[in-house]
């Protein structure tokens, strides 16, 4: 069976060598920076199914996709929804998941409706294409609203009312053809100017009762959706519960610790969905596991490599502030050994990311 993957970076790179075991699984990757409609034509011609690893795929390729939306997984459908965060908003109510009070913003006159039924603070961002915080603002004041729309009012947006939440956490399952499900552990995430720094398994102190709506949001939602492959929720956790903040269609980078850390990978369970072949467990191999990204330069992660419970992972991509380069998975048979083993790996962080550091 042959599978595309639209996208040759990490996500695509690590989907494809999550299977190099399994014989009758072909895998290509289709390079979205260099398109060209006759080579995206060949390509999906070529292949069984089609996926992707990232779900910003400009309108006019989704297009070329719609011919063959039978052999796209996740379909077609999905990858529309979560593109745009109305919609994804709007998917998440359905299925029945907590998420922040919202409304759509085309005019000023809408960032002042908006200031008025959600209250203040709001965060406003543009409706497609925003990542690891990239086009958002956050008002505190309506003194805030002209500036805002300002600064990204040429596109549509959504306005979210502001959750105080206590830390950020994700949960990520693979939904098979049959609809069968199996959901890895939740991670605690730690952020740092927008892009995630480190994810931990298990997530400190996270009740029972947590991880199980978690665990019943991520099925409701793939459920709903009748969707095929990996998916991501991210969760504010807060002192009510959890409320949603956005999904991806796909692997995400805090399930890279499955690599190491599960029986099976996010990577490889997205592979077997696809191609109708029965999920790995998710359960975590080790009492705790901890994923840290190396970005920017990557002198600092070398250290890893002397440590018996630290696998570094190389992107082989230039160094540029603020990119991701690879990634550290740390196992170990508790937390105390995890944490320690991140303090021998502090300097892949900024000053005063990791805790135990400050
Ligand atoms: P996003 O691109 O939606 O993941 O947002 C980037 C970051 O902004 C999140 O990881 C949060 O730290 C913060 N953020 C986004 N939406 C909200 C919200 N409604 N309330 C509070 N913080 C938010």
């Amino acid at each position: 069976m042959k599978i595309g993957i639209l996208g040759n970076g990490q996500l695509g790179q690590m989907l494809e060598s999550s299977v190099t075991d399994l014989n009758d699984l072909e895998i290509s990757l289709y390079d979205l920076r260099a398109h060209e409609e006759g080579k995206l034509n060949a390509f999906i011609n070529e292949v069984d199914i089609v996926s992707y690893e990232t779900e910003n795929i400009p309108a006019h390729i989704v297009e070329l996709l719609e011919p063959v939306e039978d052999k796209v997984f996740p379909s077609l459908k999905a990858l529309k929804v979560f593109q745009n965060r109305l919609l994804e908003k709007n998917a998440l109510r359905a299925a029945g998941i907590d998420t922040a009070d919202f409304c759509a913003v085309n005019s000023l006159q809408d960032v002042h409706t908006a200031i008025e039924t959600l209250g203040l603070p709001i965060v406003m961002k543009t409706t497609t294409e925003g990542y690891d915080g990239k086009g958002q603002f956050v008002l505190r004041t309506p003194e805030d609203a002209e500036p805002a729309w300002n600064t990204i009012g040429s596109r549509e947006l959504i306005a979210e009312a502001f959750v105080p939440f206590l830390r950020e956490t994700s949960v990520i399952a693979s939904r098979d053809r049959d609809g069968n499900i199996n959901v890895w552990p939740m991670t605690e995430n730690v952020h740092h100017e927008g892009i995630l720094r480190y994810s931990l398994y298990p997530a400190a102190g996270l009740s029972e009762e947590k991880a199980q709506i978690a665990e019943r949001y991520i099925r409701d939602l793939a459920n709903s959706l009748d969707y095929v492959g990996t998916i991501t929720l991210e969760l504010f956790e807060t002192e009510q519960g959890l409320v949603a903040n956005e999904v991806a269609p796909r692997v995400h980078n805090s399930g890279h610790w499955s690599i190491e850390g599960a029986e099976a990978s996010q990577f490889r369970n997205h592979m077997l969905a696809l191609s109708g072949k029965t999920l790995g467990n998710t359960e975590s191999k080790y009492p705790a596991v901890a994923m840290l990204n190396v970005i920017g330069e990557e002198d600092s992660s070398i250290k890893a490599d002397s440590l018996s419970n630290a696998y570094r992972h190389s992107y082989g991509k230039e160094a540029r502030p603020a990119r991701k380069l690879g990634h550290i998975t740390v196992v170990a048979d508790s937390v105390e050994e995890r944490d320690l083993t991140i303090d021998a790996l502090v300097d892949v962080m900024p000053e005063g990311v990791w805790p135990a550091k400050n």
